[in-house]
């Protein structure tokens, strides 16, 4: 069993006040807090090994290289990759979609009149970046209606494929609704008809066990900082043959074999894909993080956040006016509404009273569409949250309600 108080101790920054109220913090899936296994890590590499990556023959170099090759392991392994270098680091989840869009667009592999089907649910960063490709490819972009519990119609998916299909993208827990994807279902109908598929995993990565040989995926995405690590660092896990035979998308350093200025040769992946001096402390320290996650236990994590979800949907679900969206087996995140009440006065009452909720459109702008708003409150949570943070918000909620009606 999972024990949140004594995890509580390593989160320096829970123990705060905000307006003199205890801070509860419930803004997960924007961005996680860190352990102090977590900011111990990045403050070690600078106190004893920072220094450039690959490049120098002097000990801290080395140092540094191995420490970051580890880290690359690390992570490897906790995907279940085949090898490490299916592990590229970019910045975070936008920045590998990006990588991927460019470098497939670059690739022979698009003509005009092909498609890309995303979803009704993804993320801007799993949206936008396909849409800037299809405009400048002619392509197109074809989405997978959200039914109106939130989750996708598959059925309509299936008509969706065709040979036209190039590519699928969608995420594997939404960030709006807590929707968790059938993604092995997805990947395996795209891979019928031939498509390549991308998993958005910025949302699953703390809460599930991700497997990439069992969804199938020819990609998947996260970003450090949703998984108690640093920001600014960010995962795109490839099949290998496929990061063999696409191009690269920036140039600079480390992704080269040889440059003359008739022609540069590249190197082979990941470095093809990592260009100029990468964020080496925020790799190592994201290793700590995927370290940290391991050691408590994702079956626990998960066990212990599914309780503290469904206890919010029942408190909230007995207050006057509440629309919760999204299906009854959601993971991470809890999206609500209340009749007659703006959810950004809501969310600024609960501030002052130490809450930290989001509120807003979740970057899901067509999604908030689909359901006739402009946005909802969402409590999100991590291993770190606990049951009386739940009871406590549910007594806010009340009091502010009653400010507010
Ligand atoms: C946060 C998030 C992203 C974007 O991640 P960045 O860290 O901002 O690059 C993409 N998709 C989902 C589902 C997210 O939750």
């Amino acid at each position: 069993m999972l024990d949140p108080y004594k995890l509580r101790s390593e989160f320096p920054i829970l123990h705060q006040e905000i307006n003199g109220k205890p801070l509860v913090y419930l803004d997960n899936a924007a961005t996680s807090q860190k352990p102090l296994a977590v900011l111990n890590s990045s403050r070690d590499y600078y106190e004893r090994i920072n220094s450039n990556i690959h490049r120098g023959v002097h000990r801290l170099s080395q140092a540094a290289t191995a420490a970051h090759e580890t880290a690359r392991q690390t992570i490897a392994k906790h995907l279940n990759a085949s090898r490490p270098e299916e592990i590229i680091f970019t910045s975070g989840t936008t920045d590998s979609v990006n990588l991927v869009a460019s470098a497939f667009g670059r690739s022979s592999r698009l003509k005009k009149g092909d498609e890309i089907i995303i979803s009704g649910l993804e993320h801007h960063s799993n949206t936008v970046p396909w849409q800037m490709l299809c405009e400048r490819l002619g392509i197109t972009l074809k989405v997978i209606p959200v039914l109106i519990d939130g989750t996708l119609d598959l059925d309509a998916y299936d008509q969706l494929l065709s040979e036209r299909t190039k590519l699928v993208a969608v995420n594997h827990i939404s960030n709006a609704f807590g929707t968790v994807n059938n993604v092995i279902h997805i990947c395996s109908q795209a891979k019928k008809v031939g498509a390549l598929t991308f998993v958005d995993g910025a949302q699953s990565i703390p809460h599930l066990s991700i497997d990439t040989q069992l969804i199938g995926c020819d990609f998947y995405a996260f970003s450090g900082h949703k998984v108690y690590g640093p920001t600014g660092i960010g995962i795109l896990f490839g099949k290998y043959d496929l990061l063999c035979d696409l191009p690269p998308w920036k140039g600079g350093g480390e992704m080269i074999k040889e440059v003359t200025f008739e022609k540069t040769t590249y190197n082979d992946p990941p470095f093809k894909f990592e260009a100029g001096t990468p964020n080496i402390e925020g790799g190592i320290a994201l290793a700590a993080a995927i370290d940290f996650v391991d050691n408590l236990g994702i079956s626990s994590i998960n066990k212990h956040e599914s309780l503290l979800i469904k206890r919010t949907a029942e408190i909230i679900d007995e207050l006057e006016g509440a629309t919760i969206y999204g299906p009854d087996d959601r993971a991470g995140a809890l999206s609500f509404n209340f009749k007659g009440i703006h959810h950004y006065d809501l969310g600024t009452l609960l501030d002052q009273m130490g809450f930290a909720l989001r509120t807003g459109h979740h970057c899901c702008q067509p999604l908030m569409s689909r359901f006739g708003i402009t946005g909802t409150l969402r409590a999100s949570f991590a291993a770190y949250n606990t049951i009386e943070e739940v009871e406590s918000l549910g007594e806010a909620l009340k009091k502010a309600l009653m400010m507010l009606r």
